[in-house]
């Protein structure tokens, strides 16, 4: 054993609660001290421990007033209650989010408010995916642990957790189901099991009491109150941790006719689009053609060059050189992209007010004081057709580049 003194959170915040079952076992007695006046003084009733009998006996060599010891409170071993349930009336299945493969301290908040839930007949299952790293289920109350280890829950999988989960509700049919609504995975495998289940759920519930959940709405300025619901997506605080019990973790398996039938996805990574199918107002790299354009097939071996999809002025849709679907503004489609290349586009408010929510605007332009260069982070003054012709040029010594490299 190390001689390394460690701390022990959990048995310092017992002593400190004077409501806690084992408060006094982890009070430090001082059985003898230094007076002010350097006379050793010593606290008789500190001295001894109380017989199997009921007696206090009281024993001479020290050992147990802790003289050996170089710590008594922090050293000792907090042994709280085991609580067992043999046969559960019911259960109630707690998806905790194990970010980094351990309890989450959402993930012990909604353990506590699963042992509200369950009182003394039920039991709580904790249903986690893949491995982890947690050694205290037992002190944040699991009684049932349910582990999918398989490969195919890894990362990012709602779609396979869901399934998984779908078997468990035909196995143990829980009286609730609860999630964190986190962005940590919670919320959305929530939402989508709700989906599964055909469950209406309570989200953002900050309490559960009498029946009734409590769960934060329009835009958190107001609570909804409505009797509880199987799904419960709760949020941070949504109930005391379990502190004053020790649990059984008892491992719990499907069983294998479900097993056998959970369906398998298997990712096979992304699928490569045509930037031309992707409609504007998805498309992430728009590059957008206006009056100022004056070769359109240097334009759309530009847009291809780029992976870009195209976009147009309504000059330039009025004219015939793009369809109407194409046209961005006003009167056309409002466009989210990161990044939006305006070719030979003035800039009118029409205009601009369809691209207000592009996150980077870069702007090829003859004159420098039209609207879009003002508007634009990037700007690019000169003729499109040459700067058109120079980009295609860049990105293709840019992929032989590539492809030297990586050969
Ligand atoms: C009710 C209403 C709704 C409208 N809705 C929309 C809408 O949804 N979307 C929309 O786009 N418009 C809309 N408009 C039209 C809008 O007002 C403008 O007329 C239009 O946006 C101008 O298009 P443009 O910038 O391509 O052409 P111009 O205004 O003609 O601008 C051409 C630009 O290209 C530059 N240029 C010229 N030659 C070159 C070159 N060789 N190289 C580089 N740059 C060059 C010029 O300096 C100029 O800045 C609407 C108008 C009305 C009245």
């Amino acid at each position: 054993m190390s001689d390394l003194i460690r701390r022990d959170p959990r048995a310092e915040w017992i002593a400190r609660n004077r409501l806690h079952p084992l408060h006094v076992a982890l009070q430090k007695v001082e059985s003898s001290w230094m007076g002010p006046n350097g006379v050793l003084r010593k606290n008789p009733h500190a001295v001894g421990f109380t017989g199997p009998n009921g007696l206090k006996r009281i024993d001479r060599s020290g050992t147990q007033q802790g003289g050996s010891q170089k710590r008594s409170t922090a050293s000792a071993v907090v042994q709280l209650p085991l609580h067992v349930i043999e046969q559960p009336a019911f259960y109630i299945a707690v998806v905790p989010d194990m970010v980094g493969g351990r309890l989450s301290a959402h993930d012990k908040d909604l353990l506590g408010l699963a042992h509200k839930l369950a009182g003394s007949d039920g039991a709580v299952v904790a249903v986690i995916f893949g491995e982890h790293k947690e050694s205290a289920f037992d002190c944040n109350g699991v009684d049932r642990l349910l582990q999918f280890a398989d490969d195919a829950f890894d990362g990012y999988a709602p779609e396979a957790r869901v399934l998984a989960l779908g078997a468990l509700e035909r196995q143990l049919s829980p009286r609730h189901w609860l999630l964190p609504d986190s962005r940590t995975g919670g919320g959305e495998l929530g939402r989508r099991l709700a989906a599964k289940l055909g469950e209406r759920p309570a989200t953002r519930v900050w309490q559960v009491a009498d029946g009734i959940a409590s769960g934060r709405a329009g835009a958190g300025r107001e609570d909804l109150v409505q009797s509880a619901p199987r799904l419960i997506l709760a949020a941070v605080e949504c109930a005391e941790p379990v502190s004053e019990t020790r649990h059984e973790v008892r491992p719990l398996a499907l069983s294998e006719a479900l097993v056998s039938h959970l369906p398998r996805i298997q990712y096979l990574g992304a699928v490569a689009v045509d930037p031309a199918q992707i409609p504007m107002a998805e498309a992430e790299f728009i590059l957008s053609g206006g009056n100022g354009v004056k070769d359109w097939t240097l334009f759309h071996q530009a847009a291809a060059a780029l992976g870009a999809t195209e976009g147009a002025s309504r000059v330039a849709v009025d004219d015939g050189f793009m369809g109407r679907e194409r046209q961005v503004g006003a009167s056309g489609i409002w466009v989210t992209a990161r990044v939006y290349v305006a070719v030979g586009i003035s800039g009118a408010i029409q205009h601009l007010q369809g691209i207000g929510a592009c996150d980077k605007v870069v702007a090829i332009n003859l004159d420098p004081t039209c609207d879009m260069i003002k508007r634009a982070d990037l700007s690019v003054i000169g003729e499109s057709a040459a700067i058109l012709q120079a980009l295609i040029e860049r990105v293709a010594a840019h992929r032989q580049g590539g492809a030297r490299d990586a050969a």
